[in-house]
Order: C-alpha cells, then sequence, then structure tokens
C-alpha cells in the first residue's frame, strides 16, 4: 500500500537564534530541511529546473523574529539556498499577506524575513497587492467562493512554511491554518468564529501546496499565535516536519506536539471529508519517531472568563469569534491597564444575564449582545476585529508598560 509520508528531521541542538545566525547556522538548518526533503525523494522530486516556486511563510505581522510568531528566518534562507542549489530553480517568490490590516512589507522588514531574502537572492511579495480572481470551490461547506491571488494560482510549485504554533482559535496553526494568509483581510474577516475550522478545510479543496515543511526549530506553546507570556516560547524544539499532505502533516506534527491529531478540528474536519490522512497508523513516519521527539504543549485557552479580578466577562450565548479576540486582546494588554481605567466588564453573546449595578467602563461586544448596547460602548461586527483592536490599541498608547499574567 502507498502510503502518505511525513518526515521529522531532529538535532539536539540548532546553532544560532532566529534573531541572531550566521552562515554556518543557516548551512546547519539547510542540511536539515535537505535531510527531511531527502526522506520524500529530494528536492529535484518536487522542483525542475526553470520552474517558478512560491514559499507561503508564517509571517502575521512586524513581529521580531525572538518572539517566535513568524517562520525562523535561518528556515527562509536555508530553504531558497537548497532549492536553487539543488534544483535550479529559475524563480523563488516568498509571500503572506498578513494579519488583519498589517502591511506585509512592513512585516517582512520588521520579521527579519526581507533580510533573510534578500541574503539568500529571492523575491519578496506582499499578497495583498497580488491580482485576485474569485473562484468556486466545489464541495466546500463555507467558504463556497473565496479570491485568490495570482501568484498563488500560476505558481509552478507552492511550498507552504507554517510555523509550530498553538492557536487560541484553532488549538494549532500548522500547514491548514497557514493557507488562510493567502486571502485578503475582507476575506479572512468572514466565517472567523466558530466556523473557522471548516472554511480552512474548505480552502485546502482550493490549493493544495506540492509540499509542506513546518519551522518547528522553535515553537510557541499556550496563547498562541503570539503569546504575550515568555513561558510560552519554546527555543530549542529543533524539529523540521515535511510532507506533501497537509493533513498529515498537521496530524503528525500536532501528535509531536503532544495533542490528539483529532483534537485540532481543522483536521478533524479535513480528514473527515477525505481530503488527506490523519490516522497516524496510516502515515509513514520516516526519519525521527513521533515519540522520539513529542513535548507536551501547553494548550492554548480562547475564554477570558475568570482571569483577573478587575476584569467581569457577561456571556450569553457567544461563540469563540467574541470570546477569542477578547482573551487574545486582554492577553496582550493586561493588568496595568485594567488599574489604570477601574474595573472593565465585557458583555458578550445572546441573552447573557447582566447584575443591575453593572460597574466600570462596559465593552458590550459583537451583533450577538446587541440587546445591551446601551449599557456601554457598544462595538458590531461578528466578531468585531478592527474595532475591538483598534479600543485595546488605544489602551496601549497610554504608554504604560505591559505587564503579563495568566
Ligand atoms: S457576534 Fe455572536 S456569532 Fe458573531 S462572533 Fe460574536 S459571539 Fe460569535
Amino acid at each position: 500500500m502507498n502510503m502518505t509520508k511525513v518526515a521529522i528531521i531532529h538535532s539536539e541542538e540548532v546553532p544560532g537564534s532566529p534573531a541572531n545566525y550566521t552562515e554556518s547556522h543557516m548551512l546547519f538548518v539547510k542540511s536539515m530541511i535537505k535531510e527531511a526533503l531527502d526522506f520524500l525523494g529530494g528536492v529535484k522530486k518536487f522542483i525542475r529546473e526553470g520552474d517558478r516556486v512560491v514559499i507561503k511563510l508564517n509571517v502575521t505581522g512586524p513581529v521580531v523574529p525572538e518572539q517566535l510568531s513568524t517562520t525562523d528566518p535561518r528556515v527562509v534562507e536555508a530553504l531558497i539556498n537548497l532549492i536553487r542549489e539543488e534544483a535550479g530553480a529559475k524563480e523563488i517568490t516568498v509571500v503572506d499577506c498578513s494579519a488583519f490590516a498589517i502591511d506585509t512589507e512592513l512585516a517582512f522588514l520588521g520579521s527579519g524575513i526581507a533580510l533573510a531574502v534578500q541574503r539568500a537572492g529571492g523575491k519578496l511579495f506582499a499578497l495583498e497587492k497580488d491580482e485576485y480572481q474569485e473562484v468556486e470551490i466545489p464541495g466546500a461547506k463555507v467558504l463556497r467562493r473565496v479570491r485568490l491571488p495570482r501568484t498563488i494560482r500560476e505558481a509552478d510549485v507552492l511550498i507552504n512554511v507554517p510555523k509550530m504554533k498553538t492557536h487560541i482559535y484553532t488549538t494549532v496553526t500548522l500547514a491548514l491554518k497557514n493557507q488562510h494568509g493567502y486571502l485578503l483581510w475582507g476575506d479572512k474577516l468572514r466565517f472567523h468564529r466558530t466556523d473557522l475550522d471548516q472554511k480552512l478545510s474548505d480552502l485546502y479543496r482550493a490549493v493544495k501546496p506540492d509540499l509542506a515543511i513546518v519551522d518547528g526549530i522553535c515553537a510557541m506553546q499556550g496563547q498562541g499565535p503570539h503569546s504575550a507570556y515568555p513561558e510560552d516560547l519554546i527555543n530549542d524544539m529543533n524539529v523540521i516536519i515535511a510532507g506533501t499532505d497537509c493533513v498529515a502533516v498537521d496530524a503528525v506534527t500536532s501528535a509531536v506536539m503532544g495533542f490528539d491529531p483529532l483534537e485540532v478540528k481543522t483536521t478533524r474536519i479535513a480528514f473527515s471529508e477525505g481530503l488527506g490522512e490523519a490516522d497516524l497508523s496510516k502515515i509513514e513516519v520516516r526519519g525521527k519517531k513521533i515519540q522520539e521527539v513529542r513535548r507536551v504543549f501547553r494548550r492554548p485557552d480562547a475564554d477570558p472568563r475568570g482571569i483577573s479580578p478587575y476584569l467581569k466577562v457577561y456571556v450569553g450565548a457567544a461563540c469563540i469569534g467574541c470570546l477569542g479576540l477578547i482573551r487574545g486582546l486582554v492577553d496582550a494588554f493586561t493588568t496595568p491597564y485594567v488599574d489604570l481605567l477601574g474595573d472593565i466588564s465585557f458583555v458578550v453573546g445572546k441573552n447573557s444575564e447582566l447584575p443591575s449595578d453593572i460597574r466600570g467602563s462596559v465593552y458590550v461586544v459583537g451583533d450577538c449582545s446587541e440587546e445591551h448596547k446601551e449599557k456601554g460602548k457598544f462595538f458590531p461586527g461578528c466578531p468585531p476585529f478592527l474595532d475591538l483592536i483598534k479600543e485595546f490599541q488605544d489602551w496601549d498608547a497610554l504608554g504604560v508598560p505591559r505587564q503579563k499574567q495568566r
């Protein structure tokens, strides 16, 4: 039987760091990626001379590399060099469209990706500047139509390079979630609730990368995808995981992170719809075994209730769209702000019960909570991403140093 193959490469130590590395450090990472691709048949199996190769990274924002939110610049530089030297690709373009309303070119600069790509002689391209075409996705359950960038549609070879991270909305953010970065901001906002997992599975029907290579040199656990907590940063994971089936790559990688692969809803949905393999007994793992490199990552928590005595959250019938949004923002902008601003209350979801003496600053979040809009500052939307992010950014503008709390 022809089993799906996934390669795991591990090193006890990987020299350098995402923010500070030399050529010899990069060459070490290159040898790890090469070894992974050799287990899958070698670089030339996927790339022919003269091909236009597109590499889709995870560059969600202008976050410094040591925050471990974005693909490691060592991996990017190493992969470009490997492809050019081994396969003679004609053009290697590194792309992303960063998270909501973030300028991807700034994100490339801030994350150290621009420098890595320049050093390796690749091209950089911010997908939001591309020509997008609307396509139908046959068989999709929620994302029936989507606009896709020309660069992705016309790539000879598409390589998906996610970062090994947890995510408060999707448990992990790996190959299937990384594809969300093809979408323009308006399409990112659509179906960004409990339906996000289905959306990502639908998107995989439309775009199937030729290769997925997970950057697990450093990793993030807990409150990803941009954890504010230093203990969530794992600087010595030291793995590269690669395969051609994104569902299988995600299943193996989440097992390496200490999850049951089917705990990850995107993987489970895509698997149940026959889009890839998530049964570990039917995946041929080459290189290291999962148990040899497995660690139990801290689970992400999307619920903002009970995390601070200053913070009251009144939840009715609400979903992860608003809850995860509040939790993610509170994680990033916490105690000093609450102290400064006094008690803060969030009202979320339909039919929430409120006390008669609700006090302090009241934020009524999302269309579902409209019935309480007179009780405080109302943020319409489903979920109200941009307006609530802007509100929290204004708190940050007070200039008070951040303090982290669980
Ligand atoms: S408005 Fe309601 S359905 Fe929409 S994201 Fe918020 S809680 Fe979910």
